[in-house]
């Protein structure tokens, strides 16, 4: 398909209804996308998974429903990428060794630049550019455990609204939203106006079953509240935690709790225990000599996430914590 004056490679508009696997792909990157094309025009909702190359629960769910997700009576375009980042993926790493440029500070990229860059490029421009709903399904990855939560970054009044109402369907999940960060997903769909949210699941370099079972469960709720398939009666979604910062430093998970110096650590706290200000979160061992460095809690909170592979290298963030 595709007309020859469409500047996509892949023109959603020009698919008849029916399902449609296809190839998105630019100068040496690419990425593979399940297309599911409504009888009825309406809105365009893309879903994708891996991001980062070591989660695997969005890779996991969205091959799922692949196989098995043949809709009657859809309305719109729904778009799956179960694995945005393959260099990174068959790495098992968070970024591209190519490159080893983050694809989640990469956005809105670059045709001319490196790997990474070209292929945010290539989401952003290809895919992004078509799409009135997006979410990108993230994990803790390998070195990680997280508390589940789905997040967006807030946005004027009715996209806020739209994205609220979006991360209340994953509804096992907490809910955690803040102000603009550059170079993600969401900051190039922030750009284009489009409404969109994260759901972070539990990591670990594994895919936990009930995170799986809960993901399908937000993607069946979030498919009927935006009406691309017939609700025979509302939802009835579980109440959320609910937190919004202003602190663009809060939600930067990168950065909280650093580690002292290379060496092991060792974490005595667990994810989703609360613990306060100045409490022990575990000790950092340098391989040469005795002793340990301890690391206290910044803040009072709950952890939100926490590092557990033991090897660390100086200014890796071992721990997150959140006031919920
Ligand atoms: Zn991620």
């Amino acid at each position: 398909m595709g007309s020859s004056n469409s500047k996509f490679s892949v023109d959603l508009k020009q698919l008849p209804p029916g399902f449609h696997p296809r190839r998105f792909s630019v100068r040496g990157v690419g990425f593979a996308a399940f297309i599911w094309q409504g009888a009825q025009p309406g809105p365009v909702l893309l879903l994708n998974g891996a991001t980062h190359g070591d989660e695997y629960e969005g890779p996991t769910l969205l091959r799922q429903w692949a196989e098995d997700w043949r809709p009657k009576n859809l309305r719109g375009t729904v778009v799956m990428v179960p694995v945005l980042n393959e260099g990174a993926f068959y790495a098992g790493l968070r970024a591209n060794p190519a490159d080893d440029v983050n694809l989640a500070r990469a956005f809105p990229g670059d045709a001319r630049g490196s790997v990474t860059q070209r292929l945010a490029h290539l989401f952003d421009n290809q895919l992004l550019a078509q799409v009135t709903h997006y979410v990108d399904l993230h994990s803790a990855g390998r070195a990680y455990e997280l508390l589940p939560w789905t997040g967006f970054i807030t946005h004027e009044k009715s996209i806020n609204r739209t994205q609220r109402a979006m991360a209340a369907c994953f509804d096992a999940f907490w809910c955690w939203d803040g102000p603009f960060l550059p170079g993600r997903t969401l900051s190039a769909a922030h750009a284009r106006n489009i409404a969109a949210i994260y759901v972070e699941c539990r990591g670990t370099g594994a895919v936990d079953p009930c995170d799986l079972r809960n993901l399908s469960r937000g993607l069946r709720h979030l498919l009927a509240a935006l009406e691309f398939i017939p609700a025979r009666h509302p939802a009835k979604l579980r109440t959320q935690i609910q937190r919004t910062t202003k602190d663009a430093d809060e939600a930067h998970l990168q950065i909280h709790h650093p580690a002292p110096h290379n060496g092991l650590f060792v974490p005595t706290a667990k994810v989703g225990a609360r613990v306060r200000r100045g409490q022990v979160l575990g000790t950092v061992h340098a391989l040469e000599n005795l002793g340990a460095t301890i690391v206290r809690a910044e803040r009072s909170g709950r952890i939100v996430m926490g590092r557990i592979q033991r090897s660390v290298r100086k200014g890796d963030a071992l721990c997150t914590l959140a006031p919920i």
